[in-house]
Protein backbone atom coordinates (compact mmCIF):
# COMPACT_ATOMS: atom_id res chain seq x y z
CA UNK A 1 0.00 0.00 0.00
CA UNK A 2 1.11 3.21 -0.74
CA UNK A 3 -0.51 6.75 0.10
CA UNK A 4 -0.17 10.07 -1.80
CA UNK A 5 -1.84 13.17 -1.35
CA UNK A 6 -2.61 14.73 -4.49
CA UNK A 7 -4.50 18.04 -3.40
CA UNK A 8 -5.66 19.40 0.06
CA UNK A 9 -8.38 17.02 0.75
CA UNK A 10 -7.45 13.74 -1.74
CA UNK A 11 -4.78 11.30 -1.01
CA UNK A 12 -4.75 8.65 -3.45
CA UNK A 13 -4.00 5.25 -1.94
CA UNK A 14 -2.32 2.06 -4.23
CA UNK A 15 -3.34 -0.99 -3.26
CA UNK A 16 -3.04 -4.79 -5.07
CA UNK A 17 -3.11 -3.04 -8.27
CA UNK A 18 -5.77 -1.25 -7.73
CA UNK A 19 -6.59 2.64 -6.46
CA UNK A 20 -8.66 4.01 -3.73
CA UNK A 21 -9.34 7.35 -2.86
CA UNK A 22 -9.88 8.76 0.73
CA UNK A 23 -11.55 12.70 0.60
CA UNK A 24 -11.50 14.12 3.98
CA UNK A 25 -12.78 17.33 5.20
CA UNK A 26 -13.94 18.63 8.78
CA UNK A 27 -17.37 16.40 8.96
CA UNK A 28 -15.23 13.23 7.85
CA UNK A 29 -14.28 11.18 4.78
CA UNK A 30 -16.11 9.92 1.60
CA UNK A 31 -14.09 6.89 0.12
CA UNK A 32 -13.89 6.46 -3.61
CA UNK A 33 -13.64 2.70 -4.41
CA UNK A 34 -12.38 0.22 -1.96
CA UNK A 35 -9.69 -2.32 -3.45
CA UNK A 36 -9.76 -6.06 -3.83
CA UNK A 37 -11.24 -7.97 -0.74
CA UNK A 38 -7.69 -8.74 -0.15
CA UNK A 39 -7.02 -5.33 0.55
CA UNK A 40 -9.40 -4.70 3.16
CA UNK A 41 -7.15 -4.60 6.20
CA UNK A 42 -5.12 -2.11 3.97
CA UNK A 43 -8.24 -0.10 3.06
CA UNK A 44 -9.23 0.47 7.10
CA UNK A 45 -5.39 1.12 7.74
CA UNK A 46 -5.27 3.67 5.40
CA UNK A 47 -8.20 5.52 7.07
CA UNK A 48 -6.09 5.55 10.58
CA UNK A 49 -2.91 6.80 8.23
CA UNK A 50 -4.15 10.01 7.35
CA UNK A 51 -5.57 10.76 10.93
CA UNK A 52 -9.12 9.41 11.06
CA UNK A 53 -10.95 6.20 12.15
CA UNK A 54 -13.20 3.99 9.97
CA UNK A 55 -16.28 5.81 12.13
CA UNK A 56 -15.28 8.87 10.26
CA UNK A 57 -16.44 7.48 6.70
CA UNK A 58 -19.58 9.23 5.99
CA UNK A 59 -20.05 7.14 2.72
CA UNK A 60 -18.36 5.05 -0.05
CA UNK A 61 -19.30 5.98 -3.38
CA UNK A 62 -17.74 3.62 -6.54
CA UNK A 63 -17.15 3.77 -9.64
CA UNK A 64 -18.50 0.05 -10.32
CA UNK A 65 -18.94 -3.24 -8.97
CA UNK A 66 -15.63 -4.97 -10.48
CA UNK A 67 -14.42 -7.04 -7.06
CA UNK A 68 -11.18 -4.74 -7.41
CA UNK A 69 -13.24 -1.56 -6.15
CA UNK A 70 -15.89 -3.07 -3.89
CA UNK A 71 -13.39 -5.24 -1.63
CA UNK A 72 -13.57 -3.59 1.70
CA UNK A 73 -17.54 -2.45 1.30
CA UNK A 74 -18.79 -5.25 3.49
CA UNK A 75 -16.31 -5.18 6.43
CA UNK A 76 -16.84 -1.32 6.26
CA UNK A 77 -20.23 -1.71 6.30
CA UNK A 78 -20.60 -3.88 9.18
CA UNK A 79 -17.95 -1.74 11.58
CA UNK A 80 -19.01 1.72 10.19
CA UNK A 81 -23.03 1.34 8.56
CA UNK A 82 -22.62 3.78 6.30
CA UNK A 83 -24.07 4.35 2.72
CA UNK A 84 -22.26 3.29 -0.48
CA UNK A 85 -23.54 4.51 -3.44
CA UNK A 86 -23.12 4.11 -7.41
CA UNK A 87 -24.55 4.81 -10.36
CA UNK A 88 -28.13 3.84 -10.96
CA UNK A 89 -27.47 1.31 -12.99
CA UNK A 90 -24.45 -0.13 -11.23
CA UNK A 91 -26.66 -0.89 -8.51
CA UNK A 92 -28.49 -3.33 -10.27
CA UNK A 93 -24.95 -4.94 -11.15
CA UNK A 94 -23.64 -4.57 -7.65
CA UNK A 95 -26.66 -6.47 -6.67
CA UNK A 96 -25.56 -9.21 -9.37
CA UNK A 97 -28.84 -8.62 -11.04
CA UNK A 98 -26.67 -9.27 -14.00
CA UNK A 99 -22.78 -9.48 -14.51
CA UNK A 100 -20.65 -8.10 -16.83
CA UNK A 101 -16.36 -9.04 -16.01
CA UNK A 102 -13.78 -10.78 -17.77
CA UNK A 103 -14.67 -14.85 -18.50
CA UNK A 104 -12.95 -17.70 -17.13
CA UNK A 105 -12.11 -17.70 -20.85
CA UNK A 106 -10.87 -14.65 -21.07
CA UNK A 107 -9.08 -14.76 -17.91
CA UNK A 108 -7.32 -18.22 -19.38
CA UNK A 109 -5.88 -16.18 -22.50
CA UNK A 110 -4.12 -14.21 -19.99
CA UNK A 111 -2.17 -17.12 -19.54
CA UNK A 112 0.01 -17.28 -22.77
CA UNK A 113 2.27 -14.47 -21.36
CA UNK A 114 4.52 -13.69 -18.59
CA UNK A 115 2.79 -10.57 -17.76
CA UNK A 116 -0.46 -12.04 -17.85
CA UNK A 117 0.20 -15.07 -15.63
CA UNK A 118 1.69 -12.92 -13.13
CA UNK A 119 -1.34 -10.86 -13.26
CA UNK A 120 -3.79 -14.27 -13.05
CA UNK A 121 -1.79 -15.25 -9.74
CA UNK A 122 -2.04 -11.98 -8.18
CA UNK A 123 -5.78 -11.80 -9.24
CA UNK A 124 -6.64 -15.33 -8.22
CA UNK A 125 -5.42 -14.38 -4.83
CA UNK A 126 -6.72 -11.19 -4.35
CA UNK A 127 -10.15 -12.10 -4.97
CA UNK A 128 -9.68 -15.50 -2.86
CA UNK A 129 -13.22 -17.07 -1.54
CA UNK A 130 -15.10 -13.75 -2.68
CA UNK A 131 -15.62 -14.26 -5.57
CA UNK A 132 -19.55 -14.31 -5.40
CA UNK A 133 -19.64 -11.13 -3.50
CA UNK A 134 -21.93 -8.62 -4.26
CA UNK A 135 -22.89 -5.13 -2.39
CA UNK A 136 -26.81 -6.23 -1.92
CA UNK A 137 -27.10 -2.28 0.01
CA UNK A 138 -26.02 -0.03 -2.60
CA UNK A 139 -28.02 2.80 -3.51
CA UNK A 140 -28.57 5.04 -6.63
CA UNK A 141 -26.58 8.39 -6.25
CA UNK A 142 -28.47 11.07 -5.41
CA UNK A 143 -26.54 14.28 -6.51
CA UNK A 144 -27.92 17.05 -3.63
CA UNK A 145 -26.27 13.84 -0.99
CA UNK A 146 -23.57 13.57 -2.98
CA UNK A 147 -22.19 16.55 -3.10
CA UNK A 148 -23.23 17.63 0.48
CA UNK A 149 -20.66 14.82 1.45
CA UNK A 150 -16.62 15.53 1.72
CA UNK A 151 -15.55 16.33 -1.41
CA UNK A 152 -18.53 18.20 -2.90
CA UNK A 153 -18.82 15.24 -5.98
CA UNK A 154 -20.58 15.25 -9.20
CA UNK A 155 -21.08 12.29 -10.46
CA UNK A 156 -20.48 11.64 -13.81
CA UNK A 157 -22.22 8.65 -16.25
CA UNK A 158 -18.95 6.66 -17.87
CA UNK A 159 -20.91 3.61 -19.64
CA UNK A 160 -18.54 1.33 -21.12
CA UNK A 161 -16.11 -0.45 -18.98
CA UNK A 162 -19.28 -1.43 -17.25
CA UNK A 163 -22.84 -0.23 -18.38
CA UNK A 164 -23.36 1.55 -15.29
CA UNK A 165 -19.41 2.97 -14.61
CA UNK A 166 -19.85 6.41 -13.14
CA UNK A 167 -16.84 8.57 -12.56
CA UNK A 168 -16.40 11.61 -9.90
CA UNK A 169 -15.23 15.03 -10.28
CA UNK A 170 -14.81 17.12 -6.95
CA UNK A 171 -15.61 20.46 -8.67
CA UNK A 172 -13.34 22.64 -6.02
CA UNK A 173 -9.84 20.98 -5.92
CA UNK A 174 -10.31 19.79 -10.21
CA UNK A 175 -9.98 15.81 -9.44
CA UNK A 176 -11.30 13.86 -11.32
CA UNK A 177 -11.60 10.22 -9.94
CA UNK A 178 -12.12 7.80 -13.19
CA UNK A 179 -12.32 4.57 -12.16
CA UNK A 180 -11.95 1.81 -14.84
CA UNK A 181 -13.29 4.35 -17.69
CA UNK A 182 -9.73 6.17 -18.32
CA UNK A 183 -6.78 4.50 -16.37
CA UNK A 184 -2.96 5.11 -16.62
CA UNK A 185 -1.56 1.54 -16.01
CA UNK A 186 -2.09 -1.97 -15.49
CA UNK A 187 -0.04 -4.85 -15.32
CA UNK A 188 -1.34 -6.29 -18.63
CA UNK A 189 -0.35 -2.64 -19.85
CA UNK A 190 2.76 -2.86 -21.62
CA UNK A 191 3.22 1.58 -20.87
CA UNK A 192 1.98 3.81 -18.53
CA UNK A 193 0.29 6.64 -19.34
CA UNK A 194 -3.35 7.47 -19.87
CA UNK A 195 -5.40 4.83 -21.79
CA UNK A 196 -8.06 2.71 -21.51
CA UNK A 197 -7.72 -1.13 -19.85
CA UNK A 198 -7.09 -3.74 -22.46
CA UNK A 199 -10.57 -4.53 -24.53
CA UNK A 200 -10.81 -8.17 -22.65
CA UNK A 201 -12.21 -6.07 -19.45
CA UNK A 202 -14.58 -3.37 -21.28
CA UNK A 203 -18.32 -4.54 -21.57
CA UNK A 204 -18.88 -2.55 -24.63
CA UNK A 205 -15.44 -1.19 -26.01
CA UNK A 206 -16.85 1.07 -28.75
CA UNK A 207 -18.75 2.54 -26.06
CA UNK A 208 -15.46 2.78 -23.35
CA UNK A 209 -13.66 4.53 -26.38
CA UNK A 210 -16.38 6.99 -26.45
CA UNK A 211 -16.78 7.63 -22.35
CA UNK A 212 -13.06 8.54 -22.80
CA UNK A 213 -13.04 11.11 -24.85
CA UNK A 214 -15.66 12.73 -23.37
CA UNK A 215 -14.13 12.43 -20.26
CA UNK A 216 -10.50 13.76 -22.00
CA UNK A 217 -12.60 17.48 -21.90
CA UNK A 218 -13.76 17.28 -18.48
CA UNK A 219 -12.40 21.02 -16.30
CA UNK A 220 -9.85 19.30 -13.96
CA UNK A 221 -6.27 19.23 -12.78
CA UNK A 222 -5.83 15.94 -11.57
CA UNK A 223 -6.93 12.62 -12.40
CA UNK A 224 -6.87 9.71 -10.44
CA UNK A 225 -7.80 6.66 -12.20
CA UNK A 226 -8.92 3.35 -11.05
CA UNK A 227 -5.60 2.23 -12.34
CA UNK A 228 -2.04 3.48 -12.68
CA UNK A 229 -0.51 6.29 -11.09
CA UNK A 230 -2.21 9.75 -10.78
CA UNK A 231 -1.39 12.51 -13.04
CA UNK A 232 -1.97 16.28 -13.78
CA UNK A 233 -5.08 16.43 -15.88
CA UNK A 234 -4.27 17.44 -19.45
CA UNK A 235 -6.79 17.08 -21.55
CA UNK A 236 -4.70 17.40 -24.76
CA UNK A 237 -2.45 14.74 -23.88
CA UNK A 238 -5.12 12.21 -22.73
CA UNK A 239 -7.20 13.27 -26.18
CA UNK A 240 -3.98 12.36 -28.18
CA UNK A 241 -3.21 8.78 -26.41
CA UNK A 242 -6.50 7.80 -27.06
CA UNK A 243 -6.56 6.09 -30.43
CA UNK A 244 -9.47 4.30 -31.61
CA UNK A 245 -9.50 0.60 -31.48
CA UNK A 246 -11.58 -1.14 -33.62
CA UNK A 247 -14.72 -3.16 -31.45
CA UNK A 248 -13.54 -6.50 -30.78
CA UNK A 249 -16.07 -9.32 -28.68
CA UNK A 250 -15.21 -10.38 -25.57
CA UNK A 251 -13.50 -13.54 -24.86
ZN1 LIG B 1 -13.32 -2.80 -13.64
Amino acid sequence: MKIDQVSDSVHVVAGTNVNWALISDDSGITLVDAGYPCDTADVLDSISQIGHRPADVQAVLFTHAHLDHIGAIPALIEQVGMPVYTGAEEVRHAKREYLQQITPTGMLKQLLTARGRRWVAHTLWAVHGRVGMAVPQAEAVDPVIVAALPGGLVAIPTPGHTSGHTAYLMPSEGVLFSGDALVTGHPLLPHAGPQLLPAVFNHDEALTYDTATHLALAHAHTLVPGHGLPIRFDSPRIAAALEPRPPSPRH
